[in-house]
């Protein structure tokens, strides 16, 4: 007896191979019907025997394409309908624009095969890909996903492309970006002014170049890169100095796992990250013994590797080298370059050679960053790989526009019940970042269908996304409390409702009463916050540049634990600042002359590491505390801390704090030892007010989030020590415990409050 099912999928099932996946499995199981793209996802229809049909179900999930993923499966029984045949429906145009579009993916191991057989048509060709693999995101300009909405529109299928693209079931069905050697994009070397050099074999070329220690831009998905030999201290040096990047770690990209092993140590979590479909950098251990020069991550202990994600990454490795360098082709801060004759203006005076190719990179989208703590994936940088992948929520919310915040921006826009957070932005602080946060806003709205009824964005008033928001009238505004909307991005990521306990551990954010904060901990929902504790503010002499030079901040809080009589003492340990310079901060203090109040916690970290003799001025962000915890020996001892209660509130004070780290400072205690007692303090004094408060409030969830979150010591010991004492914790995984989970907090604020 033949029984039908109607079945409705959900999640990214479009332009992934999944009807023809639907085929193959209805035919293996003997089944007659039919699947068909819709507006919403995938309809199929199935009849057959109760026992096929059982396991044609069972089947379904379990197996589906790499890139499909499900997020809802709907049945209902029909009466039989006679059906004699399985087929594919085509699509009508227009059926599918609201299904979710899969990021960019990593050549398949079909694909690689095919890359490197000599007998087949596509052998060596470097932009090969199937319905598995190869760019999406990148090279969309509209939806729905066709061929002629993406930068492939200018290349004309060949017979035997075109005959595989309509092949239901050959792997190539509907693979939009499909191509070959006759028909498809291509590469060309050119040298420094971007004049073509006419080389037969530019990959091969590029890579002798390389061993040469030359510098060559490579085209790649989401942006070019800029390569050299990472075994080379020189050339590495040189890329340094031309792209005006200090000392922030650069990437690597390495042939294999086996290579990446000789250089760095790689656990299972690790090694299960660097081979995933997104290939991500991960950041790793450093082997104590390794041959990469020291200039890739110099007074850094760890490395950020990847594997080859194209096929024209895949072939520059074939070439033996232990590792590449493959950081953004940007000058510092401005994003990646995407556009051959721009990179041309704004490479040229880095690039000694660039290897291009013709597909348009039509969205930027970085390299993705993760590393592993407390055992799980943590995103630093969400982008390639990742994006437009949603963070699901709880229910549907109002769609709304995020804005984020100012470092490490990113957008967020909101439909049904899903939150899209764009790729990383950059910072914000720049015309061309900026122009780059529009441009992904119109890009988003358009391939999402979004029609936001709400701006929202940080409560800072000089943010430029602030100014963005505010310059427009096309929507109405909000402005979100930066460090509530850390809290509600995590809260969203973990499906959390009502109140929890938000503990806030972050470098800058704009308070509600004018002041930096950044050391917070609010009693929170998606609509309210409450602020029940807080580090005791200090002055930042000198504002941003106090960011910057980590010794000024040194400076205010003896300033503020001491007074000015601890820099006429005549201190051994505080020889190695300019005596006059000390004095001006303190005028600057004593007349609050541009001395902003702040109760952060990255100021705190900043701070003992000047003391400690690590590092007075840092070359990017965050670096002095990532010092910090590098030099940190665990243990148990710790400082004294005091928990000030205000109101029903806490008040710690980073002053007592630091003037202990101080005297041990002066009384030669080892940097090491100094630093493993400053975060076992932290974490003693945030788990025990975070108790009382939870207490205090009838509360039992803690939610974390921020900058300083990126402390693996920090959230390792705050999550287990937390959780000991019978608290539920959340920390950030999906999104970044940085900025760049801003806009997503931001977002759920404000759909929260068009409810009211
Ligand atoms: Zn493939
Ligand atoms: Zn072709
Ligand atoms: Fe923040």
């Amino acid at each position: 007896m033949a029984q039908r099912l109607r079945v409705h999928i959900q999640g990214i099932v479009q332009g992934v191979g999944f009807r023809p996946f639907i085929y193959q499995l209805a035919i293996r199981h003997s089944l007659n019907g039919y699947v068909a793209n819709t507006p919403k996802g995938v309809e199929l229809e199935v009849e057959g025997g109760r026992g096929a049909l059982h396991h044609f179900l069972k089947e379904l999930p379990a197996s589906a394409p790499p890139l499909a993923s499900i997020t809802q499966i709907e049945t209902e029984e029909l009466p039989a309908a006679a059906y004699s045949t399985f087929e594919i429906k085509a699509s009508e145009e227009g059926e599918e624009r609201a299904a979710l579009i899969s990021p960019d993916t990593t050549t398949c191991s079909d694909c690689l095969r095919e890359l490197f057989d000599p007998q087949d048509r596509r052998h060596l060709y470097p932009f090969i890909n199937c319905t598995n693999c190869g760019p999406r995101y990148t090279i969309i300009n509209d939806i729905p996903y066709d061929r002629l909405k993406t930068s492939m529109a200018v290349f004309t299928m060949c017979g035997d492309c075109a005959g595989e693209y309509h092949d239901p079931l050959d792997r190539r069905f509907h693979a939009q970006p499909n191509g070959c050697w006759r028909c498809g994009p291509r590469m060309w070397l050119a040298d420094g002014n971007g004049e073509d050099l006419k080389i037969s074999e530019p990959i091969s070329e590029a890579a002798k170049h390389l061993s040469q220690g030359a510098i060559v831009a490579v085209k790649g998905l989401g942006g070019f890169h800029l390569a050299v030999d990472a075994s080379q201290n020189e050339a590495v040096k040189r890329l340094r100095s031309r792209k005006g990047r200090e000392e922030k770690p650069l990437a690597l990209m390495s042939s294999s796992l086996e290579q990446i092993e000789r250089y760095a140590l790689v656990g299972d979590e690790e090694r299960r990250l660097l081979t995933s479909s997104q290939r991500p950098i991960v950041i790793v251990p450093k082997r104590p013994e390794n041959t990469i020069a020291p200039e890739v991550a110099p007074n850094n202990g760890y490395f950020g590797v990847m594997l080859p994600y194209t096929p024209l990454h895949h072939l520059l490795l074939i070439h033996p080298f232990l590792a590449l360098v493959m950081t953004s082709g940007n000058i510092s801060e401005e994003p990646i370059a995407i556009d051959n004759l721009e990179s041309v203006q704004r490479l040229g005076k880095i690039a000694d050679y660039f290897l291009f190719h013709d597909r348009d990179i039509l969205l930027r989208s970085d390299d993705s960053i993760l590393r592993v703590a407390g055992g799980r994936p943590r995103q630093i940088r969400r982008s390639r790989g990742y994006v437009p992948v949603p963070i699901f929520l709880r229910k549907p919310v109002a769609e709304v526009l995020a804005l984020g915040g100012e470092l490490k921006g990113t957008i967020c826009l909101t439909k049904e019940n899903r939150a899209f957070v764009g790729q990383h932005l950059g910072d914000l602080e720049n015309l061309e970042t900026l122009e780059f946060l529009e441009l992904t806003v119109r890009h988003l709205r358009r391939i999402l269908e979004v029609s936001p009824r709400l701006l929202v964005h940080d409560l800072h008033p000089d943010y430029l996304t602030t100014q963005v928001a505010l310059a427009q009238e096309e929507l109405p505004t909000l402005a979100v409390q930066h460090h509530h909307a850390h809290v509600v991005s995590c809260m969203a990521e973990h499906g959390l409702e009502g109140k929890v306990l938000g503990l806030a551990l972050d470098g800058t954010g704009y308070g509600d009463d004018g002041c930096i904060w950044g050391g917070e901990i609010l009693v929170a929902d998606e609509r309210n916050y409450a602020r029940v504790a807080h580090f005791d503010y200090v002055p930042m002499p000198g504002g941003e540049k106090a960011i910057k030079e980590p010794w000024r901040m040194a400076v205010a809080y003896l300033w503020a634990g001491f007074g000015e009589k601890i820099f006429q003492d005549e201190q051994q340990a505080l020889q190695t600042w300019d005596r006059n310079q000390i004095g001006i901060l303190v005028q600057m203090m004593q007349r609050q002359i541009n001395s902003p109040l702040t109760s952060s916690c990255g100021r705190l970290f900043d701070a003992v590491a000047a003391l400690v003799g690590l590092r007075d001025r840092i070359a990017y962000e965050g670096q002095a505390a990532i010092e910090l915890e590098q030099w940190l020996e665990p243990t148990t001892d710790r400082y004294q801390y005091e928990l000030g209660e205000v109101g029903d509130g806490l008040l710690f004070s980073p002053t007592a704090i630091f003037a202990q780290v101080f005297d041990d400072v002066v009384s030669g205690v080892a940097t090491e030892l100094v630093s493993g007692k400053f975060h076992q303090t932290l974490v003693t004094m945030f788990a025990d007010a975070c108790l009382h408060l939870c207490k205090l409030h009838g509360l039992n969830r803690v939610v974390c989030s921020g900058g300083v979150f990126q402390n693996i010591f920090l959230l390792e010991n705050l999550e287990d020590r937390l959780g000991a004492s019978g608290l539920e914790v959340y920390t950030p995984q999906l999104i970044p415990a940085n900025d760049g989970c801003i806009s997503l907090g931001q977002a759920i604020v404000g759909a929260a409050s068009l409810e009211q």
